[in-house]
């Protein structure tokens, strides 16, 4: 009942972060989260009618009506029913890693429930942030700024929560790579590593490759996972967007001079550390 409520809930945030995401024009007439922006009710874009309580019930409402409009019979786009499921899955998938990772219900812990919220607000944003990069192609400075604040806060009140020495997803493993004696030294190294990481990519491809968006999050995030998650966040985003550009091209849908945004393919990256990072490396080092 507890993991149901929990991936409802999710829905929901999904829901309301589509739609936030849907309307946002890049800063030019309003912020990401202001009335202006996000006011109004729901229509459908291709009749216009506005849409009934029961026609915005997330998830359920595209299934029922078979993914088409009441009225016009219009499509209505599968990104709505994902972005809502994807956002359901990290509302009941985060806490439960946590919980593997520690061998703690993150219920019965008050700092375990803080850092399943943390966490879990953190991969909202990061979600939020790829729907605004795949749509605009932009990712605002005012979700970058959320994310560092978010870092600074989880330093401070959730440093060390994952091992009293270790303040990375990779645990005791952790120790190969260095620097895990002092959490604030960690961090900033982190955040250092993500900064000059894509600011030598910016400066080798004069900014063809990567855009200063992309060196923003990096910062925030590098801040956010520490040393050496944020090397193996990096290193897992270009894996999946390689994958993913690949795929692209053999299927005709993007030519070798075409671009992805990157946004994406980060918070994938960190959302692979975070959720396989640890076994990953165990079996590589197994072997
Ligand atoms: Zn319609």
């Amino acid at each position: 009942m507890f993991w149901l409520i929990l991936f409802v809930l999710g829905l929901a945030i999904g829901s309301f972060l589509n739609v936030v995401a849907l309307r946002y024009d890049g800063g030019e007439t309003a912020p990401l989260f202001s009335p202006r922006a996000i006011g109004g009710r729901s229509h459908c874009p291709h009749c216009g009618r506005t849409l009934r309580w029961f026609e915005l019930v997330p998830l359920a409402s595209w299934i029922l009506q078979g993914g088409r409009c009441r009225s016009c019979g219009a499509g209505i786009s599968i990104r709505y029913p994902l972005a809502e499921l994807i956002s359901g899955l990290v509302f009941v998938f985060v806490p439960w890693r946590i919980m593997t990772m520690t061998g703690i219900s993150p219920f019965g812990s008050p700092l375990l429930i803080g850092l399943a919220a943390f966490w879990i607000v953190a991969f909202e944003a990061l979600f939020l942030m790829s729907l605004v990069d795949i749509r605009l192609g932009i990712i605002p400075d005012g979700l970058n700024l959320f994310l560092f604040v978010l870092a600074v806060f989880s330093a401070i009140f959730l440093g060390g929560m994952l091992g009293p020495a270790n303040h990375s997803l990779f645990g005791a493993y952790s120790g190969i790579f260095g620097l895990q004696g002092n959490l604030w030294l960690n961090r900033l190294v982190g955040a250092l590593f993500g900064g000059a990481f894509f600011g030598f990519l910016i400066a080798v491809t004069r900014g063809k490759g990567m855009g200063l968006g992309d060196l923003k999050l990096a910062v925030p995030l590098g801040l956010l996972l520490g040393w050496p998650d944020i090397l193996f966040a990096i290193g897992a985003a270009f894996v999946i967007g390689a994958a993913v550009g690949l795929a692209a091209i053999a299927s005709g849908r993007r030519t070798m001079k075409g671009s992805l945004p990157f946004g994406p393919f980060f918070a994938a990256g960190v959302a692979a550390v975070f959720f396989f990072g640890y076994q990953v490396l165990q079996w590589y080092l197994r072997i």
